[in-house]
């Protein structure tokens, strides 16, 4: 699963974590609470059969299953299935075709079955379940506030009462939700074939797990499609999805790959999904397993709980995966997330996690595939690049003290966390560097042909690797896997020229009784030559001592950039200029340019990020300009005619602009015409910045031109460029549009545009107006799932709804026998917790 909204949570709300960050609690063991234990295995799933008709009236299913198990290992008479909420119409044995009613309690969440005998071992049998399935009567009743939900299955505007919506069902069964919509063992460890027949309105379209084998008419107008899958998968990875869809097929080696969009988005399907075979190429060769399932399918659905969902052969995806041509342009934002679900076909679906303890199998390598894919496809930089912003994910997470592998926490969904998803797929990046990549792909070739089809612990990983490589492999997993944490560092260099040697001092400062045992590779450069000696760190302070004829220009330690830690890097600028120069990695470049970003004062700094700002990847190049320092009058006129050139030529449309971005700054007339046909491109990054950028130069052109555009539909940053400049104007005409487009937003979206309906909320004058827009801000902070609020919350409070109090309150100091001022003041009050008010 990709849990989207926590991440855009935690970019939103920046500030607020990174507060936490650096104040590694040595001995915060509170999550160690409860001990979960790995659920025992009485009975085995072994095939499952489902008949199941949505009715969209009542958002129920009306389903019939035949399950057919068999005893683990001991000999039972009993059997407990998960079935929540149902209303259970007939639960019997099926034998000879004979229906052999059975003696059953039910509490609303688990059927407790006292079969006919005793089955041993060898034995199967299969019974037999009418029942309704009523999800939303269910999350009602227990599971109000849950960020992700617990009903399994969702139906979007089920009776067509919201107009722009589409009617949709689509199902979530991570982490046990399967069950509310089919009775089954809700366990990961539990794997089973599947058959599933559902019937619906002939103008829909359905999407279920393996093959669609038929599809029958009815003579009512409904159609039944028969789905069926022959390899055994766990009941969470089940999916059931209708909809008015335009399926967009595809191939891979004979076999289909469909994608599901909304109608509008048909011709730009293959856009966006369109690298999904080449994947299925390049993950079936590094793992030596090829694509294992009869097809795969991705589908969008409105109003989707996370990101995305592995289901097996069928994605889900969240509607935001659906961008329009002019998005795309700019670059595919959920390339890295449909990498990130066909991975987990492998790593998942094939294997499986033997609980949620275990779901670093699972996530960490749906999150490094996402590496490994950029850096085959985009090449070593890109592949870097996303390393580096997932390690500062998990860096900035606050979770330190929590074990990657960890049989304790509160809540399963707490697993899917930056442990398990940034720092375990970084954890794999450096034993890929460790053992070599030859050994890491046949290591986890074996790990997924020893124990497809079935479930694993990190145990099983730590075998393939100690078996493909013979090394005993216990000191890592016990450090990263079974342990927390990581190092932070402080590197110092001592060069001694009368004896010739260099000292380099390698001290770990994290904040905790634990030493890191790391492996170092040391580069020592003298002009463009470079020596590397492999060492280790093994102790809190270690020296290492490397003699030389002539002074090195760098030396520079984890050579490869691979390592998890926190670093002070104690350098020079020279140092860190030749690294720019010679040493080559996206890290080793893209630290010398923040290096030399602190120092723009210094001429030799200045000239290294003109240099940077043409480096080959695209992303420095990006990072660089971000980093210029526009008030400083010789770093401006140094890089002046570079920023234009960029601005007319780069191939990438998001280094056009934000090279006009900066452009923008030196507020010339020369560059109005420019900006002015930059307004045309078809990049909104380009479009969007040509108007921040014209509107730093002349406002009112820049106010004409936004109101213009917004009248045509615009995304992304052209979109935030438009409202941005009408919501500073207070424009009361535009109202309809500035609160009709942010009520519009999905709720993930909203974050971004909040600062904007702030703004434009503190400049407008009418009353009715401003409450009606502090209402709608209101609601949205209130939409948001109670687990998130601490993070939200002050972002809301705090920083949006604050904002428009402290800029009114100021307004009335001026003007105070203003009654609308007052009246709009004691509104906004009567919205914010008392801690907010203070002050005002
Ligand atoms: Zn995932």
């Amino acid at each position: 699963m990709n849990k989207l909204l926590a991440l855009i949570v935690l970019v939103c709300s920046g500030n607020v974590i990174f507060a936490q960050s650096g104040m590694i609690e040595p001995i915060d063991t509170s999550w160690k609470k409860e001990y979960r234990e790995t659920a025992t295995r009485i009975n085995n799933l072994v095939h499952t059969k489902l008949e199941v008709k949505p009715d969209f009236g009542k958002s129920y299913l009306y389903g019939k299953a035949w399950l057919t198990l068999k005893p683990h290992f001991y000999p039972t008479d009993s059997l407990t299935i998960d079935a929540k909420g149902m209303e259970i119409k007939k639960l019997a044995l099926v034998r000879n075709g004979q229906h052999i009613p059975l003696k059953y309690t039910y509490d609303d969440w688990q059927l407790s079955i006292k079969l006919d005998k005793t089955y041993i071992v060898s034995e199967s049998y299969t019974i037999y379940i009418d029942y309704i399935a009523k999800p939303d009567e269910f999350e009602e009743k227990y599971a109000k506030d849950q960020m992700l939900g617990i009903k399994g299955m969702y139906f979007i505007n089920p009776k067509g009462e919201e107009k722009d919506k589409p009617t949709q069902i689509w199902t979530q069964g991570e982490t046990e939700s399967s069950s509310a919509w089919f009775p089954t063992i809700d366990k990961t460890a539990q794997k089973t074939t599947q058959e599933l027949t559902v019937t619906v309105d002939n103008k829909y379209v359905t999407l279920s797990n393996g093959k669609l084998v038929s599809q029958k008419k009815n003579a009512n107008g409904t159609r039944s499609d028969y789905w069926k899958m022959d390899l055994p998968h766990s009941p969470y990875l089940f999916f059931l999805g209708v909809g008015d869809y335009a399926i967009i097929k595809d191939s891979w080696k004979g076999k289909e790959v469909n994608y599901y969009v909304e109608k509008e988005y048909a011709p730009v399907a293959k856009k966006i999904f369109g690298n999904t075979p080449e994947m299925m190429t390049f993950f079936s060769k590094i793992t030596g397993v090829e694509y294992p399932w009869i097809k795969y399918s991705q589908i969008t659905g409105r109003d989707y709980v996370a990101g995305a969902m592995e289901n097996t052969t069928a994605t889900i995806h969240q509607e935001s995966a659906q961008q329009n041509a002019r998005e795309l342009i700019d670059g595919n934002n959920w390339e890295s997330t449909i990498a990130h679900e066909l991975f987990h076909q492998w790593f998942g679906d094939y294997v499986t996690a033997e609980s949620w303890s275990n779901l670093t199998l699972n996530e960490s390598f749906a999150n490094y595939s996402e590496t490994l894919w950029d850096e085959y496809k985009y090449g070593k930089d890109a592949g870097d690049a996303q390393n580096y912003n997932d390690m500062q994910g998990y860096l900035q997470s606050g979770s330190q003290n929590k074990d990657l592998v960890r049989f304790h926490y509160k809540d399963k969904e707490d697993m899917f966390d930056a442990v398990s998803y940034n720092k375990g797929g970084r954890i794999l990046h450096m034993l890929r560097n460790q053992v070599g990549d030859e050994a890491f792909f046949k290591a986890i070739n074996l790990y997924l042909t020893t124990n497809k089809f079935k479930s694993a612990e990190a145990h099983q990983l730590r075998l393939a690797f100690e078996e493909v490589t013979g090394r005993d492999l216990n000191w890592y997993f016990n450090q990263w896997y079974f342990g927390n944490g990581n190092p932070t560092v402080e590197i110092d260099y001592v060069y001694d020229d009368a004896a010739g040697k260099v000292k380099v001092i390698v001290k770990q400062t994290q904040k905790t009784n634990k030493t890191f045992k790391l492996p170092l590779a040391v580069d020592i450069y003298t002009g463009s030559k470079k020596v590397r000696y492999n060492v280790w760190s093994n102790n809190i302070v270690d020296t290492f001592t490397f003699n030389y004829t002539q002074r090195p220009n760098l030396v520079n330690v984890d050579g490869d950039k691979i390592l998890l830690w926190n670093k002070k890097d104690n350098k020079t600028l020279d140092n860190f200029i030749h690294q720019y120069k010679y040493a080559g990695n996206y890290m080793d470049r893209r630290e010398a340019i923040d290096f030399a970003s602190k120092k723009q004062d210094d001429s030799k700094a200045a000239e290294l990020l003109k240099l940077a700002l043409t480096d080959k990847y695209q992303g420095l190049r990006n990072f660089a300009i971000g980093k210029l320092d526009m008030k400083n009058e010789t770093v401006k006129t140094a890089v002046e005619s570079t920023l234009l050139n960029l601005a007319k030529t780069d191939k990438y449309s998001t280094v056009r602009g934000n090279a006009i971005k900066a452009l923008g700054d030196y507020k010339k007339t020369d560059y109005v015409s420019l900006f002015k046909l930059a307004l045309n491109d078809s990049s909104y990054t380009v479009a969007g910045n040509a108007l921040a950028a014209l509107s730093k130069t002349d406002e009112s052109a820049a106010l004409r031109a936004a109101k213009e555009m917004s009248a045509k539909p615009a995304k992304g940053l052209l979109e935030n460029a438009i409202t941005a400049l009408i919501a500073k104007s207070g424009d009361e005409t535009m109202y309809d549009k500035i609160l009709g487009d942010f009520s519009k937003l999905p709720l993930q979206s909203k974050f971004g545009a909040v600062n904007n309906l702030a703004t434009y909320l503190a400049a407008l004058k009418n009353t009715e107006k401003f409450k009606k827009g502090i209402d709608e801000l209101v609601k949205f902070r209130d939409d948001i799932p109670d687990p998130l609020k601490p993070q939200t919350d002050p972002y809301l409070n705090g920083i949006a709804l604050k904002g428009i109090l402290a800029s009114k309150s100021e307004e009335l100091k001026i003007d105070d026998n203003n009654t609308d001022l007052k009246e709009q003041v004691n509104y906004i009050k009567s919205k914010l917790p008392e801690e907010e008010k203070k002050g005002f």
